[in-house]
This record gives structure tokens, sequence and C-alpha cells, in this order.
């Protein structure tokens, strides 16, 4: 099939198509090494395409592109480089769908619930930043009566941005398009298991960005990723991934002294007050656990903490929430539930199932595996409500990254106040009360980049998002976070005397 940047409706033959390029320069282009990875459905195990396999060559090639391209790119008038990133978004919403589909296949997150909707979110992200170019704003500084003073908002060079396989489409759009817009340009290093995708994404954009401002590598992440921020002409890095890889990035980006950006882990805190709307909980935690994403998701609310009096019936409206979901193919719109991403996401996920239940947690199992035999080697996998689990038990302390949410019963509002901030992460937290003081103190007191009350909203163009503590350094999706990371300020004296 040609490589055609009309709308697909076979994610199949598009990720064939898509197969063995990278991005570079405006032009597909096999790894410098030739060589080459499976990318593989999870709902069926079998092989869908392959991803160029990048290294150090493959990074040298893009971020001299990217290097190159940004001496006009940031030379264009602010506006022109919100337009051309808006024209992005109207071109990608076009797709979404065909995004969706493809996100699907090599994801395994269900279509109708997850996929398509991260696809949409991606457009939405690319149309909220194209409209910020003109607030690239300095500042008049009133230091001395006979000196002009100002300050002026220059962008930062080469963004390397490295992302996930979770939300690929979405992760990678809060990156790209502030920085885009602030005229730096970019390489994008995409997942292993999510690569085809992005590249998807990125020739779409290619179409009309200018060649070298936006380059995509494939490929794993010490050969790759590793080489990516290493790179002496990379001048910024946004990376989002495990605490442990956060940790290696901020190391090599402070043996460059460069500024970097992380989005890391979460095992985010729900407390559910004995006067909260109890259905409207219960929707929240289906919401907030992702379980449509197999719990694939930083901000899962998986530590679940219930006031003693409506904990049972909390715990049995959300098993029958979930026991009422479609596990499925992921390609199919009845489907509510797709898969865990790999093999070895399965097998630890399963490890913390297996961990909790003999730490003495009851283990309850939601929802039916599919029973279609064209699924049988697909990474299925019933999501679990524990209970009765101590809070040291693995699956209560530590980011699983699936389908395991732990209901913990309270009595005290104080005790769990504090129990929510023994986390060493600080991603998101939620509290649903109908007492506005309860509402208001707990607020200031949950130690997390993001805090709702009576509500589990995901990343929205505008809030700024992000964690305190090991959930990550830095906010993104926001105005103030394009102007933050992706510029830096210049102070500018004139004197007049
Ligand atoms: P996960 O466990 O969810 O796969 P990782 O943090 O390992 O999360 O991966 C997130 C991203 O970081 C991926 O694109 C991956 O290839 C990349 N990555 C992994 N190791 C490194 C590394 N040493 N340097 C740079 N990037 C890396």
């Amino acid at each position: 099939m040609p490589l055609d940047t009309t709308p697909q409706t076979d994610p199949f033959a598009l990720a064939q198509a898509l197969s063995g390029h990278h991005l570079i320069d405006g032009q597909l282009v096999a790894a410098a090494s030739g060589r080459t990875f499976d990318v593989v459905n999870p709902a069926t195990g079998a092989v869908i395409g392959q991803a160029a396999e990048g290294n150090a060559d493959d990074v040298e090639r893009a971020v001299q592109a990217a290097a190159h391209a940004q001496t006009a790119w940031k030379r264009l008038p602010a506006r022109q480089r919100g337009k051309l990133v808006t024209e992005c978004g109207t071109r990608l919403a076009q797709h979404a769908d065909e995004l969706g589909r493809l996100i699907a296949l090599e994801t395994g997150k269900a279509l109708r619930t997850e996929s398509r909707v991260e696809a949409g979110v991606l457009a939405d992200m690319f149309l909220f930043f194209g409209g910020l170019g003109s607030e690239l704003k300095g500042e008049s500084v009133p230091f001395n009566p006979d000196m002009m003073t100002v300050t002026v908002r220059e962008p930062v060079g080469v963004v390397g941005a490295i992302i996930p396989w979770n939300v690929p489409l979405l992760l990678m759009a809060m990156k790209i398009a502030p920085a885009l817009v602030a005229g730096n340009t970019v390489v994008v290093k995409s997942a292993e298991e999510a690569p085809l995708t992005v590249l998807r994404v990125c020739q779409i954009m290619n179409e009309i960005l200018p060649p070298g401002c936006f380059n995509m590598l494939s490929g794993f992440g010490p050969d790759c990723g590793g080489p990516l921020v290493a790179h002496p002409k990379v001048a910024k890095v946004s990376f989002t991934g495990s605490v442990e890889t956060g940790r290696i990035v901020a190391r090599a980006a402070a043996d460059r002294l460069i500024p970097v950006t992380l989005e890391l882990g979460g095992k985010s805190p729900m407390i559910v007050m004995d006067d909260a709307d109890l259905d409207r909980a219960v929707e929240g935690a289906i919401t907030g656990m992702r379980f449509t994403r197999q719990g694939q998701s930083c901000t899962a609310s998986s530590r679940i903490y219930v006031h003693e009096a409506v904990h049972d019936a909390f715990v049995a409206k959300v098993r029958a929430r979930v026991d009422a979901m479609v596990m499925g193919d992921p390609l199919d719109e009845a489907t509510d539930i797709g898969t865990i991403i790999s093999p070895q996401q399965f097998e630890k996920v399963q490890g913390y199932i297996e961990a909790g239940k003999k730490a003495g947690g009851t283990a309850i199992a939601c929802s039916r595996l599919p029973q279609d035999p064209a699924l049988k080697k697909g990474l299925f996998l019933q999501p679990v409500i524990f209970t009765d689990i101590g809070p040291d038990a693995p699956p209560a302390k530590e980011e699983i990254f699936g389908p395991v949410a732990c209901v913990f019963k309270f009595r005290d509002y104080e005790a769990v106040i504090d129990e929510a901030n023994t986390s060493e992460y600080g991603l998101a937290a939620t509290i649903w009360t109908r007492d506005l003081r309860t509402a208001m103190n707990a607020t200031q007191r949950l130690e997390a980049g993001f805090v709702q009350v009576n509500q589990n909203l995901v990343v929205q163009p505008n809030l700024s998002y992000g964690g305190v503590k090991a959930s990550g350094l830095g906010k993104e999706a926001s105005l103030e976070s394009m102007l933050e990371h992706f510029t830096h300020k210049k102070t500018i004296i004139i004197n007049m005397t």
C-alpha cells in the first residue's frame, strides 16, 4: 500500500505500510543499521508490522536535521508557527477514527472507550497550543528610567521528547505542540510497544510543517533514547515514563546541564467520605481507575479509601459496574475493556495480584474473559478489586500499571489524609464529599499535582498537569508550561544615555 495521507480505514494495512520507518528531515527513512523489530497486536499475539530500530546514528541524523530546521522555524512569526500547528490539529482531527483504530491495534486499548477518545484529544491539544503563539510575551522592567529594560521569550533549541506506550498520542501532543509553537524543533522517540501510530501522526504533520521541524525515531530505550538525551545539540528533554528510567534520564541531563521535564508514576488516592454522592463516586472510581484502559495510567486512582459507613455498598457497586463491562477485541465497538500491553507487563500485574493475595487481601476478579477463540492468545486479564488489604502489601503501595484497585476502609478523616500522603508519589488525588469545609481542607492537604473534588477528569488542554514527589518535575499541557519549559527568558537593557 502506498503511504497515502488520506484517512485510511484498514489499520492492518496501514500498520504494514508504515513499517520500518523513522521520519527524519521530512523523509520516511529506514534505520541506519537496517534493523527493525516486531510490533505485536496484544489482543492476538500476531505481528502486525515492524518498527525501525534506531541507534546513535539515527539520533545524529535526526538531531542535525532538527538543529538545521530551527534556524528558519524560530524566525517565523509566532502566530504563523501557531497557525501551522493549528492546521496539524485540524488535519489530525480528520484522522481521528483512523488513528484510533491503529492505536487500538498496536496497544490493545478499546476503540470506543479509549483509543478513539485519545485520537480526539491529540487533535484538541494541537488546536489549543496553536492559538497561543501570541502569548509568548516578555515584560518591560522598571529598572532605571535611563535604561529601556525588557525581557523576551526565546526558544530553547532542539527538544528531545521521549514518550511511553499507554497514551502515546496525547503525551506526544503535550510535548511537541507547545515546543513547536514556542519556536523549538523536536525529535520524538516513541515507545517500543507503540511506534506506528506515532509515526502516522508525524507523517500527517509532515504534510504541513517544514522538513526537519519535527522528527520521529523508534527504537529501544538505552540504544535510541539514551543517545538522544546525550546528544550535544539537544537543549531540553521532556520525558514521560517510569521512575527508574526518569532517574536515568535526569542524571544524563544533569551531566549535560540541560533542563528536563519528567512525568513519572503515581499511586493516586481517592477518598470517599460518608456524605458523598455514592453513585457519582462509583463512576469516579471507574474513570479514575481507568478500568477501560486496564488501569494502565499513571494517574490511576489505585488507592481508594472509603468511609466504613459506605464501604460495603461502594465495593458492591463498583464490582457490579466492572462486571457489566465487556472485555474483548479492542477493535470491536461493543468492547469496553481491551488488553494489557505486553507479556512482561501481564506477568508483572499477575505477580502483584498474587502478592496481594499472599498478604491476606481479598481479590475480587471482575468482568469476564473473552470467549472468542481468535483472542485466546490475547493479553486479557480480569480487573481485580482488593479489599481487606494492608497498606504495606505490594499492590497497595507500588505502582502496578494494571487493573488492580485496592479499597481500604477508614473511620477517621485526619488519619486517612495522613495515609493518603504516605505514598512516595504525588501525581493526582480526589476527594468525594458534600461538605465544603472537608473538600477545601483536603485540597489544601493532599500532596499531589492535580487534586479534584467530586470528579475525576483526565488531562485537559489549558490545565497544568504533572506531579510532586517521585511523580515528576515540571508541568505540561498549559500556557504556563509552554513558557516555563519550552522558552528561556532573555533580559535586554538598552542604555539610552
Ligand atoms: P515503561 O516501563 O512504561 O516502558 P520506560 O520508562 O521504560 O517505561 O519507558 C518510557 C520511554 O523511555 C520509552 O520510550 C523507552 O524506550 C524510553 N527509555 C527507556 N530507557 C531509556 C533510557 N535509558 N534513556 C532514554 N530513554 C529510555
